[in-house]
């Protein structure tokens, strides 16, 4: 059983995931599980290969085929190497000034397609919209547990963005405690909706449509940019042109939408900087049967958006101690590039 940590000073949680619990031995880069499989290596997420992952907790595209039996589209399983296990509530423990709780949550991986070597952006567009609704279907079913306050999707792409199976892959973890990034995003938009009277990122977003000069891409329902203060070389951001906290809440049409512009956006980061390891990460408001409660004006306040980061760069020294980033290639220059696809 993993554990929930709270660092006093900063506020910041802290998962210690005895599950996948290494010897210093494994941390060196010549071998030891922290290395990933080469290709060639069996992979448990191909076709074929389900009795190898514990047993699917959603599928799509089946077709009268059993689960954990070839025949998927879309496939869902919990992690084999949970950083949180499920259970009930965990009261919180303290020991003097420290803080801590049994590591309760969810940890599932949703596999994007049965065909090892095709990435999210190389599929077609309603088959990256089907994704789009896995993931929806997810949140939407781990919410309904209260107890899951936030639930974070995310998808780590190559070695160097931390994934350890090359098969394409995203990630759901959700976690008993709203976590420090989300707050600060929360916080920063409910201080800032005040003093703009609207949703900040609502007026971002129309400053940043009418300048264009960061605008990496737009169809009717979305718009992409290369954030202002982007902390990463090529650093994008995905936005609703409708307001909206939740991206459970996107309608058929708009996930279409948003598969088109998921499909532009990452053939043109291949293509214009040679398919490089990225991270993605949605953000959206707190579990929706809690985020009113602590956060009365959310729903007008905060706008769900997806952060996209290719990994070119090294976080090191200056930005651990520090929390600014160094970015050599400045937004208006990236988003001039990827414009260009
Ligand atoms: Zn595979
Ligand atoms: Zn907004
Ligand atoms: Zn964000």
């Amino acid at each position: 059983m993993s554990e929930l940590r709270k660092d006093l000073v900063s506020g910041r949680w802290v998962i210690i995931a005895t599950e996948r619990s290494k010897r210093p031995d494994d941390f060196r880069p010549a071998g030891g599980a922290a290395r990933p499989p080469e290709a060639g290596a069996f992979c448990p997420f191909c076709e074929g290969n389900e009795a190898k992952t514990p047993p699917e907790v959603y599928s799509l595209g089946r077709n009268g085929t059993a689960p954990d039996t070839p025949g998927w589209r879309v496939r869902v399983v919990p992690n084999k190497f949970p950083a949180l296990n499920r259970g009930t509530p965990p009261p919180k423990h303290s020991h003097g000034v420290f803080q801590w709780m049994e590591g309760i949550g969810v940890h599932e991986v949703i596999i994007e397609n049965p065909d090892h070597e095709k990435e999210l952006g190389d599929l077609p567009v309603p088959h990256i919209r089907d994704i789009l609704c896995v993931f929806q279907q997810r949140i939407r079913a781990i919410e309904e547990d209260l107890h899951y306050q936030y639930v974070q999707l995310f998808k780590n792409k190559g070695k160097e963005a931390g994934a350890s199976l090359s098969h394409p892959h995203s990630q759901i973890v959700a976690t008993p405690i709203v976590p420090k990034r989300v707050k600060e995003e929360i916080y920063g938009a409910d201080r800032l909706s005040k003093a703009y009277k609207e949703c900040v990122f609502c007026r971002i977003l129309r400053e940043e449509t009418a300048a264009r000069e960061r605008l990496v891409y737009e169809n009717r329902v979305f718009s992409v940019i290369a954030p202002f203060a982007s902390r990463f070389p090529f650093e994008m951001s995905v936005f609703p042109l409708r307001h909206s906290p939740f991206f459970t809440d996107l309608k058929d049409g708009e996930l279409v939408a948003l598969a088109e512009t998921m499909k532009v956006i990452l053939t043109r980061l291949k293509e214009t900087i040679s398919d490089p390891p990225y991270n993605l990460v949605l953000h959206q408001a707190p579990n929706p049967m809690l985020s009113y409660k602590t956060w009365p004006d959310i729903g007008r306040n905060y706008h769900w958006h997806f952060e996209i980061f290719p990994i070119l760069t090294k976080v090191a020294g200056f930005e651990w101690g520090t929390g600014y980033y160094i970015n050599p290639v400045p937004p208006e220059t990236a988003a001039g590039f990827l414009r260009k696809g």
